[in-house]
């Protein structure tokens, strides 16, 4: 009983992550789905990208997802760029209407790009489809090389795999080889990049991969 329930939730989503592709298409807005666990540092590969993606003519709005706080969207609207923070209480991911309520607030016109930060969660927020054209997973040195394996359904799911706080590599028993072996094994072509927020080390390719 409680499955049927479940799969009804996640057909409503559907019907509403479905309205905000097409309304997306015809505006010709991008729409990334950032997921990563708390602490993995979504929001500074947002602060280091914002600045660097703007300076090549991309035009940026951010949706800020948390249980609590608008401590992000703050963060986000020193750069510049219009954000939105939605609170979800106790909810441990974004719904495909939350997002398409939010898209509304914003001149699609005047926009290239929507990048989401979803809820810190490596699980759920996998299984809602929020109409995105691609769900882009961020992990830190920090969280360990083993997290692919053991969490592998948003590695299967994200073409391109962000490994943020490279420079902590020397501190830590993290062995990116293990790491990029786990990836391979859930996904052939994955496309890694290696980013540290507080060098800027890495940042030129994954600007290009975000605005060509
Ligand atoms: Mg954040
Ligand atoms: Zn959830």
């Amino acid at each position: 009983m409680e499955i049927k329930v479940m799969q009804n939730v996640l057909k409503a989503n559907d019907v509403f992550a479905e309205n905000t592709t097409e309304l997306l298409k015809t505006k010709g807005v991008r729409l990334f789905n950032l997921i990563g666990s708390p602490g993995a540092g979504k929001t500074s590969v947002l602060e280091l990208m914002i600045p660097l993606l703007k300076d090549k003519g991309a035009r940026i709005a951010v949706i800020e997802g948390d249980c609590a706080t608008a401590r992000d969207a703050q963060r986000i609207a020193t750069l510049d760029v219009p954000v939105v923070q939605i609170n979800t209480g106790n909810g441990c991911h974004l719904d495909a209407s939350q997002v398409g309520k939010v898209l509304g607030e914003f001149s699609l016109d005047a926009l290239d790009m929507v990048i989401i930060e979803n809820v810190g969660n490596l699980v759920c927020p996998t299984g809602f489809d929020l109409g995105a054209d691609e769900k882009i997973a961020i992990i830190s040195v920090t969280e360990g090389d083993d997290k692919p394996l053991k969490y592998p359904r948003i590695f299967h799911e994200a073409k391109a795999v962000i490994l943020t706080k490279i420079d902590l590599i020397p501190y830590t028993n993290f062995s990116l080889q293990r790491f990029t072996d786990a990836l391979r094994s859930i996904r052939q072509d994955q496309e890694l990049f290696l980013l540290s927020c507080t060098t800027g080390e890495g940042s030129d390719p994954l600007v290009e991969r975000f605005w060509p």
